[in-house]
């Protein structure tokens, strides 16, 4: 039978000492994660994602709150009592162990009988392009390969809930990607809860079913990635979400007062009778599309998404742009927090 294995934050704080004083890494956060899911935990450097991922893990105690996972509370079970796998940075693999030994390690200490134990290796490796590999040791493999053969000890696990804290940092790009994938495609497969952090939105929007944004210990907003995209609830997720940024115009500006309007390069469109007016510096050609930076008097610096052809303005252009009210999004110039 399958476990049923979501996990839900309820009013989770953390709270570090540091000399008098105290940090609060994590600030109150509540956070369902269905059962399933692939809930990727973004924000930048010091947003407290490792804290929260660790207090899932039981790694880290909670200052307060109550961290389940299905049915449990679990603040008080051991992290190896906790059906999860942890996947780190660096991968912990160990130097002397084969891949197959490194892999069948976990089912080792659970005494699993060895023909088991070698026919599940066997298949975490197949699923992550190991199987040509078991023989060699980690030293004899690529970085992408050791970070696979980390993720493939994970899976003979069978957890129900995966803990992943920026596993593909290592990685170069084309790496990154290809793991991307293969990520995804894992999840699709196995019966488990996903939880994965990153600072990389490329990496949360192409892999989360739902994204948890971060911002200074607190939970500024969670969807989908395109609601994020499409709807950020502040200031900090629309410049977060997105690149280059969303354009965010001086409040009054377009939007009345006490309101910031905020808006997409795409959206940010050359017009006859545009209401920005901006002079261009600097063109960059990205094949697919164009960027065009530009400085406004009004507006500060702007940038503007358009798909290559004659229309493309030179450096030194003075061009009008005009954003329709459709494409503005519109923010509480104090607070930061998105408005209606
Ligand atoms: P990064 O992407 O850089 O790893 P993060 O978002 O994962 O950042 P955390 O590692 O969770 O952030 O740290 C959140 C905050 O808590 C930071 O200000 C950090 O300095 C602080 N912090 C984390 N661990 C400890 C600790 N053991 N003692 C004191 N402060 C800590």
């Amino acid at each position: 039978m399958r476990r049923v294995s979501g996990v839900r934050l309820s009013g989770v704080t953390k709270k570090f000492d540091e000399g008098e004083d105290q940090v609060t890494a994590v600030d109150n956060v509540d956070l369902d994660v269905a059962d399933h899911e692939f809930m990727v935990l973004l924000g930048p450097s010091g947003c407290g994602k490792s804290t929260l991922l660790r207090m899932v893990a039981g790694l880290e105690d909670p200052t307060s709150g109550e961290v389940f996972i299905g049915e449990q509370m679990v603040n008080d079970v051991a992290p190896k009592d906790r059906d999860i796998a942890m996947v780190f940075q660096s991968y912990a693999l160990y130097p002397h162990k084969t891949v197959r030994a490194n892999i069948e390690f976990p089912l080792k200490v659970r005494r699993v009988p060895k023909a088991e134990r070698t026919a599940e290796a066997h298949r975490a490796a197949e699923a992550l392009g190991l199987a040509d590999h078991m023989r060699r040791k980690p030293g004899q493999l690529s970085g992408g390969q050791r970070q696979r053969v980390a993720l493939a000890r994970a899976i003979v696990r069978r957890p129900a809930v995966f803990l992943m804290d920026e596993p593909l940092s290592n990685l170069d790009a084309k790496l990154r990607g290809d793991t991307r994938t293969e990520l995804v495609d894992l999840h699709r497969r196995l019966d488990s809860t996903f939880i994965y952090v990153t600072h990389d939105q490329v990496e949360a929007m192409t892999m989360a079913s739902r994204v948890a944004v971060l911002n200074q210990g607190r939970l500024e907003q969670v969807g989908t990635p395109q609601e994020v995209y499409d709807h950020p609830a502040s200031v900090f997720v629309a410049q977060f979400i997105g690149t280059p940024p969303m354009n965010l115009l001086p409040a009054g500006l377009l939007g009345g007062e006490g309101v910031r309007v905020g808006v997409r390069p795409e959206h940010l469109l050359p017009a006859a009778d545009g209401a920005v007016t901006a002079r261009v510096h600097q063109i960059e050609h990205l094949g697919h599309e164009v960027l065009v930076l530009a400085e406004s008097e009004t507006a500060g610096r702007l940038v503007s998404r358009l798909a290559p052809g004659p229309d493309v303005p030179v450096v030194g252009d003075s061009v009008r742009f005009e954003v329709r009210p459709a494409d503005m999004h519109r923010f509480d110039a104090t607070s930061g927090m998105r408005l209606p």
